[in-house]
């Protein structure tokens, strides 16, 4: 229960709420502790999705990451337009591991936001990477993606409130 607490209050950055569900949701969000941090990604709102959270994965980012999963958003790497801002260098890219580069060409729409160094959607610049070397580098060498960890960008929170029609936050 202090687990789903934690989501509740971390989720309040964001202007959806999420709470306990009670017996007439027909649609929700099952959490539980499971061998890694995944969740089902929500094209559609009204669908019943699953959120993964192993032990390490008890990070207010790596929950807020996950959630925005839940609420339909995909890795900001795999955006449509992602070449135009980065090259993936699938030479570092440890073998069997290339999957995790696709690109979305269709079904993602990108809200008219520009692309995205720091969200918290993005990989970081050696993810899946087999030598230490980069798997990411930013077409614009001035670039840096998520130069200081941090949490929820400004694009990531602005793209939740376009995408749900609300804005600011539902905490208090
Ligand atoms: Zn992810």
């Amino acid at each position: 229960m202090r687990r789903l607490e934690q989501l509740v209050a971390i989720s309040n950055k964001l202007c959806i709420q999420f709470r306990p569900k009670i017996s007439t949701d027909k649609h929700f969000t099952t959490i539980k502790t499971g061998g890694g941090c995944a969740s089902t990604v929500g094209q559609n709102w009204y669908s019943t999705k699953e959120l993964t959270l192993a032990n390490g994965c008890i990070h207010e980012q790596t929950i807020l990451h996950e959630l925005l999963h839940t609420l339909g958003f995909w890795h900001e790497q795999s955006r449509p337009d992602r070449d135009n801002y980065v090259t993936i260098q699938y030479a570092n890219v440890q073998p069997g591991t290339e999957h995790n580069f696709n690109k979305y060409t269709t079904s993602v729409d990108t809200l008219g936001t520009p692309y995205d160094y720091n969200s918290l959607m993005h990989y970081g610049s050696t993810a899946f990477s087999s030598n230490g070397q980069a798997t990411i580098v930013p077409k614009n060498s001035a670039a840096q993606i998520r130069p200081v960890p941090a949490g929820l960008s400004p694009i990531d929170i602005l793209e939740v409130q376009l995408y749900y029609q609300c804005t600011g936050s539902s905490g208090k």
